[in-house]
């Protein structure tokens, strides 16, 4: 993998073009454009700001999803709704902060995977309306 290079910001290829390589050596990232180096680098800053908000909504939602789950088991009504809650939480933590694996953003750059994070965000947030509506 990763033998295609691409703008680690905008998702374009970089195939006989000019690269922009990040200042720091040791990433190897490549970009299009100085404006599009520009741009990843105050959103890499925005996402190491809001990474505790994004951990902490992760940690929330796995709890309240395995929660329910104990709930269920013990026959209590109220697992529905943590579940659900849960889910939600889940959606909206990936709509906020679209975060994904570094292989997807190699593959898409970061612009193309933040829009794919988004859509599986609104995904679950749609699904945990449909458990909603089921109990
Ligand atoms: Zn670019």
């Amino acid at each position: 993998m990763a033998a295609r290079k691409i703008c680690s910001y905008c998702g374009k290829k970089l195939e006989g073009k000019r690269e922009y390589l990040s200042e720091q050596v040791k990433e190897a990232e490549a970009y299009c454009s100085a404006e599009c180096r520009e741009k990843h680098k105050e959103a890499l800053q925005k996402v190491r700001k809001n990474m505790k908000w994004f951990a902490a909504g992760i940690v929330c939602s796995v709890l309240l999803v395995l929660g329910s789950a104990f709930m269920e088991a013990s026959e209590s009504s109220m697992g529905h709704y943590m579940t659900g809650t849960g889910m939600f939480l889940l959606g909206l933590t990936l709509i906020l902060f679209p975060y994904c694996t570094p292989e997807t953003y190699a593959m898409f750059g970061y612009v193309k995977t933040n829009r794919i994070g988004r859509a599986l965000g609104i995904l679950t947030a749609l699904f945990s309306l449909w458990i909603f509506c089921k109990s």
